[in-house]
């Protein structure tokens, strides 16, 4: 069977593994002249990272053993879950070179300009013909774009910053409207820390002086886009399917994609005779579960002082529930909240 799939970034190249694994040899086109990493925060949860069929570890740039949530007026809650950041350029140009090596076929240079039923144009004018078309092309994916398909995207920008990260642990979520409408981080690699927001890079430089970290070390700066619609109805059409973040399939709730990615792969790669049991699958799937867009919704309008008022109710204490008779008007959001995060933390951030 000829099985196209546009785009070769982590979801391109974990389904092309995959789909080897099962003895089926794609196509991937990339429109990129190398195989390059997009804008990320690299941190990825170790549950999931096990699962593809290629070994991750030599490209961990740091074990993390949990993450804590900092609110205003620095009230902070730490939850424990073995995690990892990336050295996520490396990482995938391996996985390439691995996917490559087992018999799948890469073409770098190949950008998809044009679909029909039967066929993919290049920009070049050349036509391939696809029993199955994938589309992993990220989140301004013309393979979603032909099924008429739409998603809502937010911006991230972040810099990464040379810094002694030899005593942090942790990834840093910060909730303060004062830097972003969503969320902020601090990720620390071996030397080198990825400072990001959703949002625009004065709003970064804004929290870089609050939290006193030194401009003159930024390394680089990048910036992407986050899909945060979650996964639509449909992902499917005819004989092609989207993954990855050309299927919005970033968790809602903490941007994270590549998990999702990590487990979408595996259902397409099982069901790729039969896409109809895909999209079945992915929408009973915790990745594509509606608690996780129900919890962002909520954080995206809860306003400072009601992150201050949760902060102060986790901060250092044993959650209970007459502590929170004290905020009633919090109970609805807190338990939303409260739901989308144990689904993010079990099935990836
Ligand atoms: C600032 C930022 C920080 C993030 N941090 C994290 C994080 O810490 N952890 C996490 O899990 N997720 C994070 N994410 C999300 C994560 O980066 C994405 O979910 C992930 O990259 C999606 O992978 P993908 O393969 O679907 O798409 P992409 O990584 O965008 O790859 C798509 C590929 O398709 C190619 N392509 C596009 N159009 C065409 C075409 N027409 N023809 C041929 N090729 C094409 C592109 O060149 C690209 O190589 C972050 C995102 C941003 C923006």
């Amino acid at each position: 069977m000829k099985i196209i799939i546009v785009g070769a970034g982590p979801a391109g190249i974990i389904t092309g593994l995959r789909l080897l694994e099962k003895g089926i040899s794609p196509l991937i086109l990339e429109k990129r002249a190398q195989i390059e990493s997009t804008a990320c925060a690299e941190g990825c949860d170790a549950y999931s990272l096990k699962k593809i069929p290629f070994d991750s570890s030599p490209y961990i740039s740091k074990v993390i053993k949990g993450v804590k949530f900092f609110f205003p007026k620095n009230s902070c809650l730490s939850y424990h879950i073995e995690g990892v950041v990336l050295e996520r350029d490396e990482w995938l140009k391996e996985m390439a070179k691995e996917f490559v090596k087992r018999g799948g076929k890469l073409r770098t240079n190949a950008r998809v300009s044009a679909i029909d039923e039967k066929n993919v144009f290049l920009s070049n004018g050349e036509k391939m013909e696809y029993e199955r078309l994938i589309g992993a092309d990220g989140p301004f994916s013309i393979v979603r774009k032909y099924m008429g398909i739409k998603q809502k995207i937010v911006s991230g920008v972040q810099y990464k910053i040379k810094y002694n990260t030899s005593d942090m642990h942790y990834l840093h979520f910060y909730f303060d409207k004062r830097f972003s409408f969503y969320y902020s981080w601090i990720f620390p690699k071996k030397n080198v820390l990825n400072v990001g927001l959703a949002g625009k890079f004065k709003q970064l430089d804004n929290f870089l002086d609050t939290f006193g970290l030194n401009k003159k070390n930024i390394l680089k700066k990048e910036a992407g886009a986050i899909p945060i619609s979650g996964v639509p109805d449909r992902i499917i059409k005819r004989n092609i399917a989207l993954i990855g973040d050309a299927a919005s399939m970033t968790n809602p709730l903490s941007g994270g994609g590549l998990s999702p990615i990590i487990h979408a792969s595996s259902i397409l790669s099982n069901y790729i005779y039969d896409l109809k049991e895909y999209e079945r699958e992915i929408k009973h799937h915790p990745i594509a579960n509606p608690a996780l867009l129900k919890a962002k919704n909520v954080l995206f309008n809860l306003t400072n002082e009601e992150l201050t008022a949760i902060g102060k109710l986790f901060d250092g204490k044993i959650f209970g529930f007459f502590t929170l008779l004290k905020y009633p008007f919090l109970i609805p959001k807190i338990w939303l909240l409260r739901k989308g995060v144990v689904l993010a933390m079990k099935w990836g951030w």
